[in-house]
């Protein structure tokens, strides 16, 4: 007997039919004599509609402002997970099987108190190891918690992967399978990239980089906990025939392992290409060359929760005056540009520039590390389709490259090929 976490996402939940199936995957996992416990995902397209309505409501009710109260937009995107999780104990209890669904703040989940964007402090696991101890499979509304304020906080776009991973950690679970729509994690989006392989396991540190760069199959925050808490953790389809052969393999069940560097024999040097589109650039131009001038900057920027990622400096050319340049997403630019401009005095520089429609692409491996030349190779295969490179950073493990949006899914592709992803 084994103790799984079994996290089911938007599509997976999307009507229906489809919690049928899910309550099918479930039942296999019961029937075989394990403990369960569920994490729902919205279903597809309600967190966004959700989202949606808290944003309009401000102005349909005559303010100038888009502002909106965090912990409201948190009791109102929160709900969509409160009707699946109802919805897949409903259809566990007509097939016979004992199910209770559990919001977060029944458990509780204990989080800080970033409405919005809030990090689960703590989980206390003794009733729902109880449950499931009598046989009952606890059905978790993933994605939300309940804050310091007593309020209902929710864990940020993709969070209920972190709730699977975290519920599996706080009851000591054999295993957490993040059902999705695809069966496993590939080289690169396969939606994007036919070609893409599913690779059988990946290390925590790839997939963190995968997953931080722009993969949105596992939310970053998720892949932290099962790296920090060992939590065997796999990504895996929900539309398979939930009764198809090797479906309930408890060792190895088909999809992707997310595992330590030691398990995986066969090394590549690159494993995995990453995108994220809605990327925009800002530069300050003339910026006076002194030091402090960079903390002068960016302390305000983080002050407002604004995320700057690649940085790049001019040399100055005759040591008063230079050129600073650096990205952060699209929804910030106008924010950060106001930030910049109240700071214009502190900070000293002549002009703000902005430019939207950018992505990032990234190329991930750990085999890196003991190879050189591999940026080089990504930069002759962009240059020979006459993608025009806008920024470099690079890592131990990775390089990044800020190129015009419009050419995204072509440098993905070139990307993908150049290194001998795709398949054969
Ligand atoms: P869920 O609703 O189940 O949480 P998501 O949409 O959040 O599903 O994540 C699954 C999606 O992630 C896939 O449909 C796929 O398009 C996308 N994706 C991006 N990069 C990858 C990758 N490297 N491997 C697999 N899927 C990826
Ligand atoms: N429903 C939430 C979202 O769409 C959480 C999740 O699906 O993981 O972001
Ligand atoms: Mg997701």
């Amino acid at each position: 007997m084994a103790r799984i976490v079994m996290k089911f996402g938007g599509t997976s939940v999307a009507n229906l039919e489809r919690i049928h199936n899910v309550a099918r995957h479930v039942k296999r996992e019961v029937e075989a004599g394990h403990e369960v416990a569920v994490v729902v995902s919205a279903m597809s397209g309600k967190t966004n509609e959700l989202v949606s309505w808290v944003q309009d409501t401000p102005k349909a009710n005559g303010a100038n402002s888009p502002f909106y109260d965090a912990r409201e937009y948190d009791t109102v995107v929160a709900s969509g997970e409160q009707v699946t999780s109802g919805l897949v104990a409903i259809a566990l209890q007509s097939m016979g099987i004992n199910a209770r669904s559990w919001q977060g703040w029944q458990i509780p989940i204990r989080t800080d108190n970033s409405h919005g964007a809030a990090r689960i402090m703590e989980i206390d696991g003794t009733e729902i190891i109880k449950r499931m101890g009598e046989g009952q499979v606890a059905v978790i509304a993933g994605f939300q918690g309940i804050g310091p304020d007593n309020r209902i906080a929710t864990l940020g776009r993709g969070g209920s992967d972190t709730s699977a991973v975290a519920i599996a950690a706080s009851v000591k679970a054999d295993r957490c399978d993040i059902y999705t729509d695809v069966d496993g994690v590939y080289t690169t989006d396969p939606r994007i990239v036919p070609q893409a392989r599913r690779m059988k396991k990946v290390s925590f540190e790839e997939m963190l980089e995968m997953a931080s760069l722009g993969s949105k199959v596992l939310q970053v925050r998720s892949v932290e906990l099962a790296m920090v808490f060992k939590v065997r953790t796999f990504v895996r389809s929900s539309f398979e025939d939930p009764d198809a052969p090797g479906m309930g393999d408890l060792l190895n069940p088909p999809g992707t392992l997310i595992c330590d560097e030691e398990e995986i024999v066969e090394q590549e040097v690159v494993t995995g290409i990453a995108f994220a589109k809605d990327e925009a650039q800002i530069s300050l131009r003339r910026l006076s060359d002194r030091p402090g001038v960079s903390a002068a900057i960016f302390g305000p920027l983080a002050e407002a929760h604004i995320n700057v990622d690649m940085i790049v400096q001019n040399i100055s050319e005759d040591g008063s005056k230079t050129d600073m340049t650096f990205t952060v997403p699209y929804g910030d630019v106008q924010k950060a540009i106001k930030v910049l401009e109240d700071n214009k005095e502190k900070i000293g520089f002549d002009v703000v520039q902005s430019e939207s429609g950018l992505a990032k692409v990234s190329v991930i491996g750990i085999g890196m590390r003991s190879h050189a030349g591999v940026a080089a190779l990504a930069f002759k295969a962009l240059a020979e389709k006459s993608i025009n490179i806008k920024a470099i950073t690079t890592s131990e493990i990775k390089i990044s490259i800020l190129i015009d949006g419009a050419y995204s899914e072509l440098a993905v592709r070139t990307l993908h090929s150049a290194y001998g992803l795709d398949k054969s």
